[in-house]
């Protein structure tokens, strides 16, 4: 049996009124280190650099998937039914715990770091962490099944959708926290009307008819959210500097390992090996920033510039990739004595709304409960999202370069 919390304990959530811990496991991990630590990453990497009130964290947003997967279990009645209580508690974890493993910047961190979030993650719920030590404390099952539902293959389906599905709370919370945070309006949705309508569906979770109009909402909000904020070019321009200045310390360090002296923070991951969760750890956003304004002091006159524009929002223009557009600027960077590599980035992203059919069916699939109970894909059954199916691919096709390129006097 695993042991409640003396009462039940609230914080306070912009997003969901009050998160709810009754149980001693979750408050033990949010008191971990590993999850204390999440409140100095962003959760969205360049964006505060546009909307100047992102700088809400992966602390907050994983409190939200915690607290959205807690009601999920207690108030759809038909997958309160099917989990156990213990069934109920790995979840919750999962919810809380999916995003641990995330390093500074998130992706442009992950761009040229050789490990990816996901394994870190693994690593800190199963290796040597003070998460797991509480998680093994409370039942020795609990770190490898945690893990299991974060890396989507618990033996029960169900469990793995809650988290990561279509219609999970890692998405719900995000979409709906990001908006916020950033002040558009395009990421609501009504997830009330979601959670009252979500059943269960053999193996499958799935929307009641009646809840359709609530899931077109979502889909709609996802992907004006990925354009005007997870995508925008000026949040990437950000993100694309941050990944230079990494690919930049790499070749330095090749050549010259004792540069790092004093800028030890990075080293771990720049030598191509697997770094450990102890140095994941250390390189939090507080320390990679400390780095980047010791950089500014340093010889190199890549990393101090690339560093200074990142602490001093000089960002890199863009323009559209077209025809002979790149090797112009290519062109242009030499003449001016910048070095392509390091000033020129070419970038092309993509985004569906909803796709149903690429990857494993399960993952990419919302599922519609008719009125006689049988199950239909999200788009057979609505117009919209069909059209959207249907729909050219937006694509998104640019150079980022230096505003002093395109300036007349020499550098
Ligand atoms: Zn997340």
């Amino acid at each position: 049996m695993l042991k409640r919390t003396s009462e039940v304990k609230v914080m306070r959530d912009p997003i969901h009124g009050y998160i709810h811990v009754e149980l001693q496991v979750v408050w033990d991990c949010i008191n971990s280190r590993e999850f204390q630590r999440l409140r100095r990453i962003h959760q969205l990497g360049g964006d505060f650099q546009v909307y100047h009130t992102a700088e809400h964290t992966r602390f907050s947003h994983s409190l939200g998937v915690y607290e959205i997967v807690r009601r999920m279990v207690k108030e759809i009645e038909e997958i309160a039914q099917q989990l156990s209580d213990y069934d109920k508690c790995a979840v919750m974890l999962a919810g809380l715990l999916h995003d641990i493993g995330h390093g500074p910047f998130s992706h442009a961190f992950e761009a040229v770091s050789s490990c990816h979030h996901e394994q870190f993650t693994q690593d800190i719920l199963l290796g040597n962490s003070e998460v797991h030590q509480i998680l093994a404390e409370a039942d020795e099952r609990l770190p490898k099944e945690v893990a299991d539902i974060i890396g989507y293959r618990h033996r029960n389906d169900l469990l793995n959708q809650l988290v990561s599905g279509q219609l999970d709370a890692d998405r719900m919370d995000y979409l709906l926290r990001d908006a916020y945070f950033t002040g558009t309006s395009y990421g609501t949705f009504d997830m009330e009307r979601i959670l009252r309508t979500i059943r269960v569906h053999g193996s499958h979770l799935a929307v009641k008819e009646s809840g359709i109009h609530s899931v077109e909402d979502y889909i709609m909000a996802r992907y004006h959210m990925y354009w005007q904020v997870y995508l925008h070019p000026v949040a990437r321009s950000y993100e694309i500097i941050i990944s230079l200045l990494f690919a930049r310390m790499k070749a330095v360090w090749k050549k010259d390992p004792s540069f790092f002296k004093g800028l030890e923070m990075f080293v771990p991951f720049l030598n191509g090996k697997a770094a450990s969760i102890e140095a994941l750890h250390r390189l939090d956003e507080s320390a990679a920033l400390y780095g980047f304004s010791l950089l500014e002091q340093k010889k190199d006159a890549v990393l101090k510039d690339l560093a200074s524009r990142v602490l001093n929002r000089r960002l890199f223009e863009y323009v559209e990739d077209r025809e002979d557009t790149y090797e112009k600027i290519k062109t242009k960077a030499l003449q001016k004595g910048y070095d392509p590599l390091y000033y020129v980035h070419r970038d092309h992203v993509t985004q569906r709304p909803y796709s149903p059919y690429k990857g494993r069916q399960d993952t990419h699939v919302i599922w519609i409960v008719d009125e006689k109970g049988g199950l239909n894909e999200l788009s057979e059954k609505s117009a919209i999202v069909n059209a959207l199916v249907d729909a050219k691919v937006k694509e998104q096709q640019l150079i980022y370069f230096p505003v002093e390129l395109m300036m007349d006097q020499q550098k």
